[in-house]
């Protein structure tokens, strides 16, 4: 279904009469349909700014509107309702109520980056659509996705020790989501893993388990990933105007 029909033309947006008569003529029922106009009040003229402040957003406004990330993107072909072309049109008017009628199915994004070798602009549409995702949990209009969850936990862990372990990220993950760590499709992937795995590399992987292993003198790269880090979300708030809301509660708390 083409983009503007389904957007365009709402149920909600059509009225009829159930009794109707015109200069004699019988338009009860559906003969008496017409489409209310649609009118748009509440433009929010930062939208594509506060998404070009997130990572992945920055070049939003190079696009064009071609189409060539919806045609290419891998999602679209299973759910046309996601539209990444659209999504960028609507941030880049402002037009936020819209937007957020697709709040559930923004996160869907597979990150497969057909769209990105496809935009003859370089927008980066799939950055755009994380950017998106992420701007809907900043703005509370969604809750933190697993997605989000799980780049939380790997990166608390880089930051922390300098070093990745799987076995660590996976248990705190699912901690963090509620899920069971014996699932059924884990437990056969370790069964396998365990079974083709060197003895040596299998010590290394117990041993990772138990001890956390640590990068040597990371203090230091830590403090510095910790200090940017800190300055960026704070960048970040304030171009979403999370910072002044902040204070604002304070304020009044106080
Ligand atoms: S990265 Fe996301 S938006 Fe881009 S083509 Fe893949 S699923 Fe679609
Ligand atoms: S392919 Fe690029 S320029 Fe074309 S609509 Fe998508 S983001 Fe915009």
């Amino acid at each position: 279904m083409p983009i503007h029909e389904k957007t365009l033309i709402r149920p909600e947006n059509l009225r009829t009469h159930d009794k109707l008569v015109v200069d004699g003529v019988d338009v009860s029922g559906h003969w008496s349909t017409f489409i209310e106009s649609r009118v748009v009040r509440d433009y929010n003229e930062a939208l594509q700014d506060e998404i070009a402040a997130l990572p992945g957003g920055e070049h939003i406004h190079r696009c064009w509107q071609c189409g060539s990330c919806t045609n290419s993107c891998t999602v679209n072909a299973i759910n046309p309702d996601f539209n990444p072309r659209y999504w960028i049109y609507l941030i880049r008017m402002g037009m936020e109520s819209e937007l957020l009628r697709d709040k559930d199915i923004i996160w869907q994004c597979v990150s497969c980056n057909k769209c990105t070798y496809a935009c003859p602009r370089d927008v980066f549409p799939e950055g755009v659509m994380k950017a998106t995702a992420h701007w809907l949990e900043l703005k509370g209009h969604t809750p933190k996705s697993k997605s989000t969850i799980f780049d939380q936990v790997f990166t608390e862990q880089v930051v922390a020790t300098g070093k990745i372990e799987e076995g660590r990220v996976i248990r705190d993950f699912f901690a963090r989501t509620g899920q069971p760590l014996l699932q059924d499709w884990l437990v056969e992937m370790a069964k396998r893993v365990a079974r083709r795995l060197p003895f040596k590399q299998g010590i290394a992987f117990a041993l990772a388990a138990l001890f956390r292993p640590r990068t040597r003198g990371w203090a230091k790269a830590r403090a510095a990933i910790a200090e940017y880090v800190q300055e960026q979300e704070a960048h970040r708030r304030k171009a979403l105007g999370l910072a002044a809301r902040a204070e604002h509660e304070v304020g009044d708390g106080a």
